[in-house]
């Protein structure tokens, strides 16, 4: 199935602001019957049950158990998208961005960097700094999806009987939550899980 596929298969349902992307494997590098797809109106793609002639389900994209860091001031808990603070450089500290800056790079400018958040000798970004927050601390299981989840399960009944499919989109969708952060920062953000063909099967039956 591909991209354009599902894209259009949207769009014919009402669903005209998708943006769709294939998922592939962190460690195989192969693509995944798994799909993201940014919309602006997640109800309404919750009620679409066929695509491209395949059952899918859907469920929201969790957040990134990253923190977010500002690449324009370096603070944390925003990101450069939102900021109208001032530019701060990543590794001097100083008045300016972080592009323009006249270190050296790492391992050479390093020893000269300065972190504009505590002061210390050391870039910005450095996960060690007193002040970068401590990882995935504030985020207990924040999935408030009532309606989403019963249309999940209601979905997933059937499929229950194809597992190994379910099985590795469940995986899969664990590790994508590194990923690009950046692309949630607008959109809702939802992931399109492709029954196998099985489902299909059944459904005719
Ligand atoms: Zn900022
Ligand atoms: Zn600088
Ligand atoms: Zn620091």
């Amino acid at each position: 199935m591909s991209v354009n596929d599902i894209k259009e298969d949207l769009e014919s349902q009402g669903i005209a602001d998708a943006v769709v992307q294939q998922l592939t494997s962190r460690t195989t590098k192969k693509p995944l019957p798994l799909f993201l797809v940014k919309t602006k109106m997640p109800e309404k793609l919750a009620e679409i049950q066929r695509l491209a002639m395949l059952t899918v389900s859907f469920e929201r994209k969790k957040k990134s158990s990253e923190p977010s860091q500002c690449y324009r001031c370096q603070r944390y808990g925003h990101t450069q998208r939102n900021c109208r603070l001032a530019e701060r450089c990543v590794k001097c500290g100083e008045d300016h961005n972080s592009t323009s800056c006249s270190l050296p790079a790492p391992p050479t400018g390093q020893r000269n960097a300065k972190c504009c958040l505590c002061g210390e000798g050391h870039p910005a970004n450095y996960k060690g700094c007193s002040k970068a927050p401590k990882k995935a601390a504030s985020a207990p299981k924040a999935v408030p999806t009532t309606n989403r989840t019963s249309y999940a399960q209601k979905v997933k009944k059937p499929m229950s009987t194809s597992a190994p499919a379910a099985a590795t989109a469940t995986g899969t969708t664990a590790q994508k939550q590194h990923g690009d952060d950046r692309l949630l920062a607008m959109m809702q953000a939802i992931i399109i899980r492709l029954d196998a063909l099985e489902a299909k099967m059944q459904d005719k039956h």
